[in-house]
């Protein structure tokens, strides 16, 4: 059980692809069960292993609706299908997301509203999740990762413009950034 530092955007495993996993290992086991540990502590409502540092393809996430029950789970080796997503400009109060390798800020993006991604859970047993809305935002968010894309990367010129200037000002956007939730002071 540990908390692990969070990587910031302009490190440079965040900009890259992520590996398959081969085999579920005891050291997968226990990054799956840190990566729960630095979820839940952050606190956000998805992860990838690239955020920690491991180049391999792993999520997980924790969402927890308003009338539903908590929904929780990790994803090995996730394949992706979405509903093409609807032009328009995104609804800023309905359709900002945030990511934890840039906290504490939001910023409009549009989305698929409908997924199905298939992969395997920590026993190598076939996962299927067909899910809409928020929780579909979250596996396109987290599936992105994998592919070393930060959901700042589809912002729109304007929006990218400010994420830069945020990041200059924060010192980010250079590889070797990390937070650690419980330790340092930021507000996810
Ligand atoms: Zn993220």
């Amino acid at each position: 059980m540990a908390v692990l530092p969070i990587r910031i955007m302009g490190d440079a495993g965040l900009h890259s692809p992520a590996a398959p996993v081969d085999e579920i290992t005891d050291e997968i086991r226990t990054l799956v069960a840190d990566m729960f540990d630095t979820m839940d502590a952050a606190p956000g409502v998805g992860l990838a292993a690239p955020q920690v540092g491991v180049s391999l393809r792993i999520y997980t996430y924790g969402y927890q609706d308003d009338d539903g029950g908590p929904w929780r789970g990790v994803i090995i080796n996730p394949e992706l299908w979405m509903r093409p997503i609807e032009p328009g400009a995104p609804d800023p109060e309905e359709e900002s997301e945030g990511c934890l390798s840039f906290p504490g800020e939001r910023f409009p993006l549009r989305r698929s509203d409908e997924v199905l991604v298939t992969g395997s859970d920590l026993d190598g047993n076939p996962v299927r999740i067909e899910v809409t809305g928020w929780r579909a935002r979250i596996m396109q968010h987290e599936y992105d990762h994998l592919d070393g894309i930060l959901y700042l990367d589809r912002l729109d010129d304007g929006e990218w413009k400010t994420v830069q200037k945020l990041a200059r000002k924060r010192g980010w956007g250079v590889t070797g950034q990390s937070w650690t939730p419980g330790v340092d002071d930021i507000d996810a």
